[in-house]
């Protein structure tokens, strides 16, 4: 093993960081410790890990291995109390993660960049909080109104990388798993179904070794159908959210062009015949554009689409983006798209957008850096 290559911890499952120490010569229960700091005490380099012997630090520098936790490059707070990081790669690539504190928070920055995380990222108070976490570098997927399918894909991310973000921000939020709601959300930049083994892995490891309950994890999807069927037979799986968008075949190919591969016809086979756990429910997610999809016709056909599926919509108006084609919708407009909805027996909600000023909403992220560049 070379000493200049360099081999990740991050990412290794607790039977992958044993191996690890056996093959060094070290007690099987050293892989515990492993799993310990890196992924419950947040440790980030090996040098540090202080229940290990410091020669077996020294067996495993030496031969290359490090923690590899990606690192919060600059962090941008939002008048709301959001926080959008970017986070940077070993490789210089970086992705956008973002918290969203809610609760009893008052204001938390002025839209601009944090500068300071000790004190301009930090609601004063919250009592809950979701992170949403990016799985790939860019997207291929190309929905239009969408910011990040502008960047067209570069990379996947690995399981440690995915599972990085989330440690980057609690420890940046100081969050102590124990005393604190968080939920995840894998909406960020990508389609984790097209990162599968990758993402699945992650939540494996933000499952058994995080602490995170399956339950509170939802992963969004554009309707990559094949991957909705073998999700269904994860017996370890967070909760499944598909991004519809368009009420007939036409229109949703027009806004996502994925559904000239999978039709809705086929999605939403997947949708019926997905495997639910006792009350849960699937979470259809609708953007709603200005004179595209938000007629009332297109309700209704939501309605139709969706019957004998047990599911929930979640509407949420156009973010706003430079390059967008697309305008937002009056809140007159959402309130008689939802009504339609709930009286054709769809429980449905309007997404508060969260982090708008900081380009941290839902489709917004782009890896921006200046807000002045893109129109703050
Ligand atoms: S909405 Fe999601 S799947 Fe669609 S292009 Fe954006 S990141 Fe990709």
């Amino acid at each position: 093993m070379p000493a200049e290559q360099k081999f990740e911890l991050l990412g290794l499952n607790l039977e992958e960081l044993t191996a690890v120490a056996v093959e060094k010569g070290q007690p099987q229960y050293r892989g515990e410790q492993l799993a310990e700091a890196i992924y419950r005490q947040r440790v980030t380099s090996v040098d540090a890990i202080s229940t290990l012997p410091f020669a077996f630090r020294t067996v495993l520098a030496d031969a290359g291995f490090r923690i590899g936790r990606p690192v919060i490059h600059r962090s941008f707070a939002s008048v709301d109390g959001t926080v959008r990081y970017l986070i940077r790669l070993s490789d210089s690539e970086s992705v956008e993660t973002v918290w969203m504190p809610e609760g009893d928070g008052g204001e938390a920055g002025d839209g601009t960049e944090a500068g300071d995380a000790e004190s301009a990222t930090r609601a004063p108070s919250w009592n809950r909080a979701t992170i949403c976490v990016s799985s790939q570098v860019g997207c291929a997927v190309n929905c239009q109104f969408c910011l990040t399918a502008k960047l067209g894909i570069r990379r996947n991310l690995s399981a440690g990388e995915i599972v990085g973000q989330v440690l980057d921000v609690l420890s940046d939020q100081k969050v102590a798993m124990e005393q604190q709601r968080i939920n995840l959300v894998f909406m960020g930049m990508g389609e984790p179904f097209l990162n599968y083994e990758n993402f699945m892995k992650a939540v494996r490891l933000l499952v058994q070794e995080v602490g995170f309950p399956e339950s509170r994890m939802t992963v969004s999807t554009a309707g990559i159908v094949s991957r909705i069927i073998d999700f269904g037979k994860e017996s370890i799986r967070p909760k499944l959210a598909i991004s519809l968008n368009g009420s007939n075949d036409a229109g949703r190919e027009d806004v996502m062009p994925i559904n000239r591969k999978w039709s809705l016809d086929a999605l939403l086979e997947a949708a019926r015949t997905f495997p639910l756990r006792s009350r849960e429910k699937l979470t259809f997610e609708y953007v709603l554009l200005r004179g595209v999809n938000d007629s009332i016709n297109n309700a209704r056909e939501v309605v139709h689409l969706l019957r004998g599926i047990r599911a929930k919509v979640n509407l949420i108006a156009l973010n706003p983006g430079p390059d967008l084609p697309f305008g937002t919708p009056s809140e007159e407009i959402v309130a008689a798209f939802q009504q339609v909805l709930i009286r054709g027996g769809i429980p449905a909600f309007v997404r508060r957008p969260r982090g708008r000023d900081i380009y941290a909403a839902c489709g917004q992220l782009k890896r921006t850096e200046e807000l002045v560049a893109i129109g703050s």
